[in-house]
């Protein structure tokens, strides 16, 4: 799950952690009032506007704007809220924005003292640990400096058993060529961020920027997080951070009913069960020259009310011109899949995109004669290469 910039701003402060202040606000009159309660806070007398969207690169889109006085608070927000905010990160159509965050003004004009770094938490897949990845070069786009600067990017990994340790804490403000109070502020900034990343389930915390503010505080301007959803459960007071207008539709229906599934670019559309056999089933169609339209895990029971439910999904996307069903009958029998099969496809009335079945399993034998003899433009295959060939067939014919 990810989070917005102002939530993950939220859980950084309950840890802690120092975060350029703010309040969101849904249209211009709050957000006017969100400013005056931000001066009276703060003291500041600019504000930044700051567009929340699940994507970043906002400044670069335009979502991201200083506003001088109230009135220039009123009129940039009432411009951003609404907007479709375009920015390398999102797609060409953009994302509409809902809310804006107003914050404090924490650049001082003619200021040459501040400086922005890079600071992420992550997971690292490949030594199964968490690392901090950092860099003095922040504020930009972190992509580009590992591309053009890799030697600018350092690492920190962390060993489960102890924690991040004093000693790397201070090897980080030390390689951010830090010293005196702001060494120290760097020091106290990444261990409570660290500390907000492990005790929140998060699979990312990006900072960009941090900023070291002219009097040598270290903050978060920025916040991009990620929650691993399989530890939502241990956080109930996280499930109202979800924003659904933020996910692809399909995905969130799909959810509501139970099935696994994943939209991608591709035109043939998958149902499969157990996630092993469905990444096996992507990777087959592939082989034979297809692209996967979706991965779905329709579960272990895979009754007819469970495969209707999977062809409604699957056909909201408009690529589909397949189907390609690949189902191993170990706890379900074959013939109630097909069977559940035929009835969906009947029930459904609309289905226009040629189906393969493969059964595999207990009665797989009765599963085809049920396929074979339902007099439907479903076709089956016992053999998993002869189903993606069938699959590739059907597509050349088209
Ligand atoms: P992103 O573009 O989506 O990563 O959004 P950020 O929150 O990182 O903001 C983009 C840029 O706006 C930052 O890199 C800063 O340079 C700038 N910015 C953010 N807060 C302030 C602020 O308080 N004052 C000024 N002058 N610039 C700011
Ligand atoms: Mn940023």
């Amino acid at each position: 799950m990810n989070l917005h910039e102002y939530q993950g701003k939220d859980i950084l402060a309950n840890f802690g952690v120092r975060i350029q202040r703010g309040v969101v606000a849904k249209n211009a009159q709050e957000a006017v009032a969100a400013a005056k309660q931000l001066t009276a806070e703060t003291g500041t007398s600019w504000h930044v506007i700051k567009a929340q969207v699940h994507a970043g690169g906002r400044g670069k889109g335009g979502g991201v704007k200083i506003a001088k006085n109230l009135q220039e608070v009123e009129t940039i927000a009432g411009q951003i809220i609404g907007m479709n905010l375009v920015t390398p990160q999102t797609s060409a159509e953009g994302k509409k924005v809902h809310q804006v965050l107003i914050a404090e003004d924490v650049y001082y004009p003619g200021e040459t003292e501040t400086s922005e770094f890079y600071v992420s938490v992550l997971l690292n897949r490949a030594s199964g640990r968490n690392m901090i990845m950092y860099s003095t070069e922040g504020g930009m786009d972190i992509e580009t400096v590992a591309e053009e600067t890799p030697h600018l990017i350092f690492t920190e990994e962390v060993d489960p058993s102890v924690g991040l340790m004093p000693f790397q804490a201070r090897r980080i403000a030390f390689n951010l060529g830090l010293d005196g109070l702001a060494f120290k502020e760097m020091t106290k900034f990444v261990t409570s961020l660290y500390t907000a990343y492990v005790a929140s389930d998060a699979s990312l915390f990006e900072i960009n920027p941090v900023l070291k503010t002219s009097d040598n505080k270290i903050m978060a301007v920025d916040a991009k997080v990620t929650i691993d959803d399989n530890a939502l459960y241990r956080h109930k007071d996280y499930q109202d951070l979800r924003d659904l207008r933020e996910e692809n539709p399909i995905e969130v229906e799909a959810g509501a009913l139970g099935l696994n599934y994943v939209d991608l670019d591709g035109n043939v559309g998958c149902m499969v069960n157990g996630a092993g056999l469905a990444m096996a089933t992507m990777d087959l169609i592939k082989q034979a020259g297809g692209e996967p339209a979706n991965f779905l895990d329709v579960g272990g029971t895979a009754d007819a009310a469970r495969v209707e439910a999977a062809f409604k999904i699957i056909l909201k996307d408009p690529n589909v011109k397949a189907i390609l069903i690949n189902i191993f009958g170990g706890i379900v029998r074959c013939d109630r899949v097909a069977q559940g099969v035929i009835d969906a496809y009947k029930n459904m009335g609309n289905i226009t995109v040629p189906i393969i079945v493969r059964l595999q399993g207990t009665n797989a034998d009765i599963a085809k004669e049920l396929i074979d003899s339902s007099g439907l433009d479903v076709m089956s295959a016992t053999e998993f290469q002869e189903a993606a060939d069938k699959v590739q067939q059907v597509l050349e014919n088209k």
